[in-house]
């Protein structure tokens, strides 16, 4: 697959780092196929997570996640579900490699940025998610 699927979370957007970030990913030779501020209810920020539901941080995420605006974006690289988590990071920033979005711009494990889709699969499902047709170039 050629494409994942991106948000820039709420915390990163209230600090203003929609711009630093989104320099970083077409550095890495990224191209946006897709593009949109907007912000996710607690009920869409449920089903976007549902695979965690159950699990002890879940109720969390959903809140955060709901808080305020995101960034969602498609994003085109050859291999770019893997490359773009190579860029992004260790979910928790303490364990981000030097020089990866996380590590960079996450203040914890719960508030780390970005999210970045995890399979071909589910970047599929996700780019659906946010996107419609027309919105993709
Ligand atoms: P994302 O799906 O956001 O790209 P990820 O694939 O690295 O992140 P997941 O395991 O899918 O991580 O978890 C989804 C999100 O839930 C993480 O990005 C993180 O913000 C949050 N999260 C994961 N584990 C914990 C935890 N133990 N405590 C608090 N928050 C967590």
């Amino acid at each position: 697959g050629n494409t994942t699927l991106t948000m820039i979370k709420p915390g990163a957007v209230r600090r203003n780092l929609i711009g630093p970030i989104l320099g970083m990913i077409t550095e890495h030779g990224f191209k946006v196929e897709a593009l949109k501020l907007t912000k996710l209810s607690a009920r869409q920020a449920a089903k976007f997570y549902e695979v965690h539901r159950g699990k002890p941080f879940y109720d969390g995420l959903v809140n955060y996640m709901s808080s305020g605006p995101i960034v969602a974006a498609i994003i085109r690289k050859d291999n770019a579900v893997a490359e773009f988590r190579e860029l992004i990071g260790n979910t928790d920033p303490e364990k981000a490699s030097e020089g990866t979005i996380r590590k960079l711009f996450a203040e914890s494990l719960s508030h780390n940025a970005v999210h970045g889709s995890d399979s071909d699969e589910n970047a599929a499902k996700e780019a659906a998610f946010f996107f419609s047709e027309t919105e993709r170039f």
